[in-house]
């Protein structure tokens, strides 16, 4: 029998359309979180030179790359898409294995690549602007979109194919280029949509892959003169970094940061479909989305109904590897996030609340090698514990005994974050009075908190963005400036506001 084992695969950065080693030398190792025997692959550890190179190659492709007319890009892009669903279950796969949540959810994440590039690749038709009258005779007035240059692109290890395919698609389509970043702990699916827009045909230059460290790679894409855009997907404490970082030189900056979400189940609501939706919300992605549903504000009428019913459903669900079909929720990226998970019990126990299930790590067979965590849920809370008011980013649910929907709105309102909220109810108008209510950037109503799709803005408000939003059109209003454009044909001078 061969014992000896293949040599691991080692990814390269793509910087002016080739695959490069970083000059640093250094690589960094990337393991299965669902399993640390397995090591995924071998990346290189960029350094700041590696970036001045890939911001370089994007600088010198812009010239050519914006005046390519965009139904011409938007053919790349409908040619990266149709690669993708080809190879949708093969990227799914690898990123279960990177990521570490099922594979149910690696093939929505690698939906949502697709949707978005299908999207943006029929933009390059539209991309409309808008004609005007003139106050003047004999003239013509127009606003039309431009492209804006060079884009950083910084993304996290949550949805690791899914974000950075909100970003580079609309920058692509309305003709900048970029460089990217995904986070160290999901560096492959990225790499394995940069290199779909290669073999799609992505003229070099146009699209870079850096990987390594936020403190050197990241700073280095944030700080260069060269960069006119910055587009970050994170947390909220190093967002607050990369805004300072991109103030020197007025970068514009998009920014889609924590969340602590919180659904609202009131005395009328259908029981068990808000359980569903809980359960979905709380432990989807083992709570590791920015949109998790980490806080239940439960009417007192039915509070006793909705917890036993959501704790035994948490119970039973079957945690492991996300490869395993018959796994519902996987393991936590890495052992700091496991950390804080860890932290967090102790401090929500510590502050009175009542652990109705799970505040344990799992343990023995395969659970030893992997970062593997109970589904928690905390009852009978109070809304100024930290554990309802900080992001936790991981299974823990918090639920907050309310008496009425005004005050369910108060407690979802009462944190600094601002992404997602929801309500289940049967009344129409208890349904309207919280849309109007809440002030989060998205809201839902009988379903949970997360489910975004791509034809709609994306992003939060107060500490949660900086009021851009992603997806859908308005991710167009980042990625391009407005040019408003006079075109006098009276053949003599007017002056506007003079000439009357
Ligand atoms: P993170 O902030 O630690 O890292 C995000 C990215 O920034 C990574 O690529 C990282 O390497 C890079 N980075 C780190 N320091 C940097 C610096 N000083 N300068 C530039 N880049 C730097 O976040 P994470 O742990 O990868 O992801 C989890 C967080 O992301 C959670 O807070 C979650 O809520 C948030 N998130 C938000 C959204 C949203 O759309 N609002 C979506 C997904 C995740």
């Amino acid at each position: 029998m061969n014992t000896k084992m293949a040599p691991p695969r080692v990814f390269k950065n793509y910087i002016n359309g080739e695959w490069v080693s970083s000059v640093s030398g250094h690589t960094f190792d990337n393991f299965n979180p669902a399993n640390r025997r397995e090591l995924v692959g071998v990346f290189q550890k960029s350094n700041q030179q590696d970036v001045a190179e890939a911001i370089q190659a994007a600088k010198d492709a812009y010239k050519s790359w914006r005046i390519i007319p965009p139904p011409k890009r938007g053919e790349i892009l409908y040619r990266a898409a149709r690669m993708l669903v080809e190879r949708k279950e093969a990227y799914a796969e690898q990123m279960t294995r990177e990521m570490g949540k099922i594979l149910d959810e690696t093939r929505g994440d690698v939906q949502e690549a697709i949707d978005m590039t299908y999207y943006m690749a029929g933009e390059g038709r539209r991309l409309f602007g808008q004609t005007t009258t003139s106050e003047l005779p004999n003239k013509f007035c127009m606003w039309m979109r431009s492209p804006i240059g060079v884009c950083s692109l910084v993304t996290p290890w949550n949805f690791p194919m899914a974000i950075p395919s909100w970003k580079v698609m609309p920058a692509l389509i309305c003709g900048n280029t970029v460089v990217m970043k995904p986070a160290t702990d999901t560096p492959l699916s990225t790499y394995n949509l940069v290199q779909t827009l290669e073999e799609a045909g992505v003229p070099r230059g146009v699209v870079n892959l850096v990987t390594g460290s936020g403190s050197e790679v990241g700073t280095a894409m944030m700080t260069n003169d060269d960069v006119r855009v910055v587009s970050f997907t994170g947390s909220t404490e190093v967002g607050r970094k990369v805004s300072a970082a991109c103030a020197p030189t007025f970068k514009h900056s998009c920014l889609e940061m924590g969340g602590k979400n919180i659904i609202m189940v009131m005395e009328d609501a259908n029981l068990d479909l808000a359980v569903e939706g809980a359960l979905w919300g709380g432990f989807g992605t083992t709570g590791q989305r920015c949109t998790a549903s980490s806080r239940i504000a439960l009417h007192k009428e039915v509070y006793k109904d909705f917890v036993e019913k959501f704790v035994a459903r948490a119970r039973s669900l079957k945690v492991g590897n996300g490869l395993d079909p018959s796994v519902q929720m996987g393991p936590l990226i890495n052992e700091s996030q496991l950390k804080t998970v860890e932290q967090y019990v102790e401090i929500g126990k510590n502050e009175g609340a009542k652990l109705l299930c799970g505040g344990e790590r799992l343990e023995g067979g395969d659970y030893d090698y992997g970062w593997f965590y109970s589904p928690t849920i905390f009852g009978d809370c109070d809304p100024q514990m930290r554990i309802c008011r900080e992001e936790i980013f991981g299974p823990v649910v918090s639920i907050i005994p309310c008496g009425s929907i005004e005050e369910a709105i108060e407690i979802g309102n009462g944190v600094v974050y601002g992404l997602s909220s929801s309500i289940y109810t049967r009344n129409v108008n208890r349904a309207f009075q919280a849309m109007r209510d809440m002030e989060t950037g998205i809201f839902y109503v009988n379903a949970p908190t997360i489910g975004a799709e791509t034809h709609l803005p994306f992003g939060g408000t107060k500490q949660t963005g900086n009021g851009h939003r992603e997806a859908s059109t308005a991710a167009l209003d980042f990625y391009s400036e407005w040019k408003a454009v006079y075109v006098d044909y009276s053949d003599k001078l007017q002056r506007a506001q003079i000439d009357t």
